[in-house]
């Protein structure tokens, strides 16, 4: 049964289901690389990361701002940045499944018993409408699933801006003015938040969202990023 599946996502999806490596048949169709190529991606190991970025402990202060706690699945770059791109700019969202299985099985081994809700980092709706869809939402909902832990959209984000490297801290800062509001604020009072985002770079878009949540009433706030 399970290879007439992989035949018939073959034929209707024949890049995923082969390795995008070196095109030998993949792990499966929802994680596009071969075992060996799969053995090239430097996942993390959650106790030896820096919890305020997420990357491999480096010792010295972390430029990263104070979220909470952060942790990501691998660095971006190699086969695991090309594996984010077909996600997010080549519409293969089938993806999601398996970056939640690969989130999931971290967190089984770390944290999940203090997890009260998943919610993620949204888009614009401008950017919904350009891509069709919203990458750490497909995420969020299917890891809630997958873990068994509530999840809600608590977040919107109201507009565009410019892009945030341009700027400097003090006009990135100013930028977020009216940018986030909170959905169904009850939802979230005194609860340990896990929040889903694509990539971490400066940790600037998670630290606005987490600020929002916590001033709305979350306890704590927890963050996961595919890749930093
Ligand atoms: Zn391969
Ligand atoms: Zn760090």
């Amino acid at each position: 049964m399970l290879a007439l599946r992989d035949a018939f996502f073959s034929v209707m999806f024949p890049d995923i289901a082969t390795c995008i490596g070196c095109k030998r048949k993949a792990l499966d169709i929802t994680f596009p690389l071969c075992s060996d190529c799969h053995q090239q991606i430097e996942y993390y190991d959650p106790k030896l990361a820096c919890i305020r970025c997420g990357r491999s402990y480096h010792g010295g202060k972390c430029p990263g701002p104070n979220i909470g706690h952060v942790m990501a699945l691998a660095p971006y770059r190699g086969y695991w940045k090309e594996i984010i791109n077909l996600y997010k700019f080549k519409n293969y969202r089938y993806l999601h499944k398996g970056f939640s299985k690969k989130i999931s099985q971290v967190l089984k081994s770390n944290l999940k018993a203090e997890i009260d809700l998943i919610t993620y980092v949204p888009v614009t709706d401008k950017g919904l409408k350009e891509r069709g869809f919203d990458q750490s939402h497909l995420i969020a909902k299917h890891l809630s699933k997958e873990i068994k832990i509530p999840f809600a959209a608590l977040l919107h984000k109201n507009d565009d801006r410019p892009p945030q490297r341009s700027l400097d801290r003090t006009e990135r800062l100013k930028g977020w003015e009216g940018v986030l509001s909170l959905n169904q604020p009850d939802k979230l009072q005194q609860k340990h938040i896990l929040i889903i985002d694509d990539i971490y770079t400066t940790g600037s878009t998670l630290y606005q969202c987490s600020k929002k949540l916590k001033a709305g009433g979350a306890k704590k706030i927890t963050a996961f990023t595919l890749a930093n």
